[in-house]
């Protein structure tokens, strides 16, 4: 019996063992560095894979909604979560009375008038739904943008606009209130990169970035002990190819590299065998004359999150075949994805996989971005045939 006879649709298949090996690296690397790791868990959204994080060493985790910092606390007892999204108004009332349940919830912003917003609903519309007897102190970190260009208070901003946003966060109310958390920042422009030159320099930019406004934020007087005041970094690639984060760095907020993915192994930020998931697709019809085998497994399962490979070509997932204990990359580089429609995975094959591999018979996919296939599966298969199913599922409206 081989550990995908019961499978008969595309599966998200998780290998426990590397995942836990990739959890372990990324731990003592922050250990390393002098940081501590809070892992960005939207990768996963599962909390049976955040007791690994636990099991690790890992106390606080990063989440991107309100529905999944609610889902980790109630079903895992997480108490200490940033929500790594720019604060959405209309959920103002939900975090709050998250925060009340959490010992520590951070929130990220980038303009005043959204910290009044808190601020308000903290003071005063929704004071009467949150304890009397317990402070709410609400986490406000500065998402500074230094480079990335998706949110985040520009580094180079007037240092007014600079020092308004610090000094609105640190405005204490008298007892639920908001508190300067510290400076955090997402480099995702690192994505682009293809070494760790390059990497490296976006890292010391980033680095330059933050301190500008540190140093802004240390010349008044009025802010708290700038000393002490938090840098968060964190994507997969910075984290998983730098051993230096700098020394004014306290946090790296990972989240990929539980699974990394081929855009991971492109960029250099992972070896192909370090990849923790693969999705496992029925084949259905083999086309010699158009060179290509026909997988039930698309964009659906997949995402149509895409690279282009070193030889140009665009490709949708790297292809490898079924072992006794999981699976195998398949050696020859001509082989790929190279399209996907809905459900349809087109495989571009060559002659030995074309008679090797029978219609019926599972192959796997590699996908090009774990997060995405993963929250598209929403359950993972172990390769003892177990399931976690314990996935983050939002709740109804
Ligand atoms: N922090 C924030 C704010 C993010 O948006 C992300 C990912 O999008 C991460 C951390 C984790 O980065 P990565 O996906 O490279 O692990």
């Amino acid at each position: 019996m081989v550990w995908t006879d019961r499978i008969d649709q595309p599966t998200l298949v998780l290998n426990a063992a590397r995942c836990r090996a990739n959890i372990a690296r990324m731990a003592q690397r922050a250990r390393t560095a002098g940081v501590s790791l809070r892992p960005h868990s939207k990768t996963h959204q599962c909390c049976e894979i955040a007791e690994w994080l636990r099991a690790a060493g890992v106390t606080g985790l990063t989440v991107s909604s309100l529905a999944m910092a609610e889902y980790f606390r109630d079903e895992g007892g997480w108490k200490d979560i940033v929500i790594a999204f720019t604060v959405n108004p209309r959920q103002i009332k939900g975090i709050l009375a998250l925060a009340s349940r959490c010992d520590r919830l951070g929130v990220l912003v980038e303009s005043v008038a959204t910290v009044r917003m808190l601020q308000e609903a903290l003071r005063k519309g929704h004071e009467e739904q949150l304890p009397s007897d317990r402070a709410v102190t609400l986490d406000v970190w500065m998402d500074i943008d230094t480079g990335y260009h998706r949110t985040g208070l520009d580094w180079e901003a007037p240092e007014t606009d600079i020092l308004a946003l610090a000094r609105q966060i640190h405005l204490a109310g008298p007892h639920h209130t908001t508190r300067l958390a510290g400076l955090l920042v997402h480099p995702g422009h690192t994505y682009k990169t293809r070494s760790i030159a390059e990497v490296e320099e976006i890292h010391q930019k980033t680095l330059g970035s933050l301190y500008r406004v540190h140093d802004i934020l240390d010349s008044d007087p009025d802010l708290p002990d700038k000393s002490q005041l938090p840098l968060s970094i964190g994507d997969t690639p910075t984290c998983s190819m730098l051993t230096d984060f700098g020394q004014d760095v306290s946090e790296i907020r990972p989240g990929n590299f539980v699974f990394y993915d081929v855009m991971q192994a492109n960029i250099g930020a992972c070896q192909l065998t370090d990849i923790a998931v693969a999705v496992a697709c029925p084949v259905v019809a083999k086309q010699p004359a158009l060179q290509q085998i026909v997988v039930y497994g698309g964009a659906v399962h997949l995402s149509k999150d895409r690279i282009v490979d070193a030889q140009g070509r665009t490709n949708f997932g790297k292809v490898a075949t079924v072992t006794e204990d999981g699976w195998e990359i398949y050696g020859n580089d001509e082989v790929y994805v190279k399209s996907l429609s809905q459900e349809h995975g087109l495989i571009h094959a060559d002659a030995h996989l074309m008679q090797s591999v029978q219609i019926g018979d599972i192959l796997l996919i590699l996908p090009i971005h774990s997060c995405l296939a993963a929250n598209l599966h929403k359950r993972y298969q172990l390769l003892d045939g177990t399931e976690l199913s314990a996935v983050h599922i939002p709740k109804p409206l």
